[in-house]
């Protein structure tokens, strides 16, 4: 579509409809229309796996049917675009140029650079959009196991390329005069010419989008992989789609596995306990059914000392997803929870019961979080996200509510199949829309969007340092040092809920958040047609168009030279002029729109970096791994940590250790999930550690102990690393005991995690 994405795209898509009012038309007829067979089966539009029909949901499960029957008529669906303009009101016009400003007002106070207001105008259309290879795109034929339904498809527009104004179209010209746009999207990077490959074999259900950013980008695409290594691949499900040795790829081992409900639960329990203030917008959960007496036992303690209280809980199935197997109850001996204790393993959880309500209506928001790097800890946020709405008005919890599956849940999924859902072009209208347009309503009602925002993005902060302790422990494992590998990077879908208070709280993290662009229309009882979504394609075609320009590994290597010539130039201006290119290298991405993804880490690790103690102590438990690609530590290993780090004394015998690392480790094993490797996780690991630093520092609260711990260890640890290296000729470092008694502010405050035996993570 014309418009750019997010923030940032609601300005330009506004000045350019004030520039030329009579033109209000997206791209014309799509080139790539295509009649190509789709699954009339329901698709996932939760974390990007084919999935069949939907069941009745089970015993006892909120999920609604299939059809709807009528209800599917009354569907109000925007015609394709393809077949139609994408009309927008005047006062739309104002609301979208004032959305844009407020939301680049926002980004101002977060520290977001205000590029919305000075972004490039979009280009209107000169030419068709080619391929990469000069011709237009063939519409892709799915692969067998995704569809075999008879359905009318149509692909959605690539964003047009050729620049509208003068100085762009003499820029154009300027690139054509250096064989730069030969039909083929080649870059020129110091003297050789050469495309950014990306191998889009494996990208399923983000194949679309993915193709739409490539276009832009001029990147080339290989949809049937290559022979040669790529320099991107672009996976839909996980880490392990393809064999990879080289190259980036965008999954990390491990994040579906840490995504899911039971893990991250427990991810951010441990944070809890450490740092209950500032882990407390994640709602108390109860893992099932190891934790089913607690949770009894924890409720009626409350509700003895308040009889008043009658709280709701919703049930989730550890492996479920878009709202499947959910249901809430009232009472923690409800039937239905004792069949999901025999069942299968759930999370059991309070249930916020006053959501903030836009036209009644209960909503969640689901926004992009690129995780560029582990270590260094990198991570971005796009701008803008998707609201999804419920379809019924939203009424809080009662006995005769509990089942109305439209009312609580809000997964798109779910409400799709609801009689009311709304499908709309505008981003500001319908059951989905953008997160932006949500923020512009709040503020014109007086709400103070720009903290909801920096609420918003400490929670997404605080959440990935919960997530990337055993992240980096599934890294080494897949990724030993030493041995070739791809480095990785991750785009994350968080689902936000915020109360009525405005306060955000976490449902849940997305390893696979869905990049569809298109969703399904029953033109007939069981004749579906997968038409366009623009509010989609907006937002999340940005998402991917510009993780892929962060990731660009020409770029990378470009700024790694830029540095090296540094040191040779003398005068600031020379140095300007060789990284701007000077007047010889026009801007590749002059004509994109400005970058919809905004640094949050490192940009703000000063206020945070105090939380990654975990972080500290995984890098810990990496060192004394010992053996390649095991994720979890043996007793000798173990023995080895409290040695090295001095913590055996005559109150801790090492019999003693041997007897904690026995106690814990069976206690881990035997509710793990995974039960093929035998040894310390390090989870258990962490409870050890905090066991030993409450005997060692007492009297002080937990986060302190364990810092205090932590400093101990790391500081045994640098003195026999300088040992070593003296023994092989270096030269040593002077240094000096940790602080033993730190204040609270010392040990929140400390600089950023020290990587001992993590540095095989280093990948950026
Ligand atoms: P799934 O992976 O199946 O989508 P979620 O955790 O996202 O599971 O929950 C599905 C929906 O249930 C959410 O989109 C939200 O509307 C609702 N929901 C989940 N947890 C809570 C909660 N603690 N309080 C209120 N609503 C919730």
């Amino acid at each position: 579509m014309a418009t750019a994405a997010s923030v940032t795209g609601l300005v330009t898509w506004a000045r350019s409809l004030v520039r030329s009012p009579g033109r209000l038309s997206l791209a014309g007829p799509r080139p790539e229309a295509a009649t190509i067979p789709v699954n009339r089966s329901l698709r996932d539009h939760g974390n990007g796996l084919g999935r069949g029909a939907r069941g009745g949901g089970g015993s006892g499960s909120l999920v609604a049917g299939r059809h709807g029957g009528a209800a599917a008529a009354a569907v109000a669906v925007a015609p394709a675009p393809a077949l139609s303009v994408m009309r927008r009101s005047s006062s739309e016009e104002s609301e979208a140029r004032w959305m844009a400003d407020a939301a680049a007002e926002t980004g101002e106070q977060l520290g977001v650079d205000a590029g919305a207001a000075g972004d490039p105008e979009l280009p209107e259309p000169e030419e068709q959009p080619k391929a990469v290879g000069g011709t237009p795109t063939p519409a892709r034929r799915r692969a067998p196991e995704e569809g075999d339904g008879r359905v009318v498809r149509r692909l959605p527009p690539a964003l047009p390329l050729a620049p509208p104004r003068p100085a762009a179209r003499a820029l154009s010209q300027l690139v054509k005069s250096r064989g730069w746009n030969r039909g083929r999207a080649y870059r020129r990077n110091s003297g050789s010419v050469r495309p950014v490959t990306v191998d889009s074999s494996k990208a399923r259900t983000s194949l679309d989008a993915l193709k739409i950013s490539l276009r832009q980008l001029r990147w080339k695409e290989f949809p049937f992989g290559r022979r040669l290594p790529c320099d991107i691949y672009w996976h839909g499900v996980s880490f392990h789609d393809n064999d990879i040795l080289s190259g980036q790829v965008n999954k990390f081992p491990g994040m579906t596995e840490m995504v899911r409900k039971i893990t991250l639960s427990k991810a951010l329990r441990i944070m809890q306990s450490l740092f209950p203030e500032e882990y407390n917008f994640y709602p108390r959960s109860w893992i099932l059914p190891e934790e089913f007496q607690l949770f009894v036992a924890q409720v009626q303690t409350v509700k003895d000392g308040d009889p008043s209280w009658r709280p709701t809980f919703i049930v989730k199935p550890d492996s479920g997803c878009q709202g499947d197997g959910i249901y809430l109850i009232r009472d923690p001996c409800d039937g239905r929870l004792t069949g999901t204790l025999h069942n299968r393993p759930a999370v059991v959880q309070e249930y916020i019961r006053k959501p903030l309500l836009i036209d009644k209506l209960k909503f969640d928001i689901r926004l992009y979080v690129l995780l560029k790097s582990l270590d260094p800890l990198e991570i971005y946020i796009a701008k803008d996200g998707l609201s999804r709405f419920c379809t019924e008005p939203y009424q809080e919890p009662n006995l005769q509510n509990l089942h109305h599956v439209f009312m609580h849940l809000t997964n798109y999924s779910l409400n799709i199949h609801s009689g009311k859902f709304v499908h709309s072009d505008s981003a500001s209208t319908g059951s989905k829309r953008t997160f932006s347009s949500i923020l512009c309503r709040l503020s014109s009602k007086g709400v103070d969007i720009k903290k909801v925002w920096s609420d918003i993005i400490s929670l997404v902060i605080k959440t990935v340092i919960a997530l990337t302790p055993e992240l980096k422990v599934f890294y080494q494992s897949d990724i030993p040092t030493g041995r070739p590998g791809p480095t990785c990077f991750q785009i994350l879908g968080f689902d936000i809920l915020l109360m009525k208070n405005l306060k955000p709280m976490l449902l849940e993290v997305n390893a696979n958040p869905s990049m569809r662009i298109e969703h399904e229309y029953e033109l007939s009882p069981g004749v579906f047609e997968n038409i366009p979504s623009l509010v989609d394609e907006e937002v999340k075609v940005a998402v991917i168009r510009d993780t892929l320009r962060l990731m660009d590994p020409l770029k990378k290597k470009k700024e790694i030279q830029s540095q090296q010539t540094e040191k040779s130039f003398t005068s600031k201006e020379d140095l300007n002029c060789e990284l701007t290119g000077g007047d010889s290298e026009p801007n590749p991405e002059a004509h994109l729109p400005s970058i919809c993804l905004k640094q949050v880490f490192p940009k703000y690790a000063k206020q945070f970096n105090y939380l990654r103690l975990v972080d500290r102590m995984a890098n810990l438990f990496i060192r004394f791994l010992g053996i390649k690609g095991t994720m979890k530590l043996g007793p000798t290993g173990f023995r080895t940590f409290i040695r090295n780090c001095k913590l055996s004394s005559s109150s801790l015998s090492m019999a003693a250790v041997d007897i904690l690392y026995i106690d814990i480790t069976r206690r881990w094993n035997s509710v793990a999930l995974d039960q093929r490797d035998t040894g310390m996780c390090l989870q258990a690991f962490v409870e050890a550690f905090f066991f030993l630093a409450q005997r060692k520092f007492k009297l002080q609260p937990l986060h302190e102990q364990v810092a205090s711990l932590i400093d101990l260890c790391e500081y045994h640890l640098s003195l026999l690393d300088e040992k070593r290296l003296l023994c092989r000729g270096g030269r040593p470092h002077q240094r000096n005991p940790p602080q033993m008694n730190r204040t609270a502010h010392s040990a929140a405050g400390s600089s950023a995690p020290r990587v001992i035996g993590a540095s095989k993570l280093s990948h950026s």
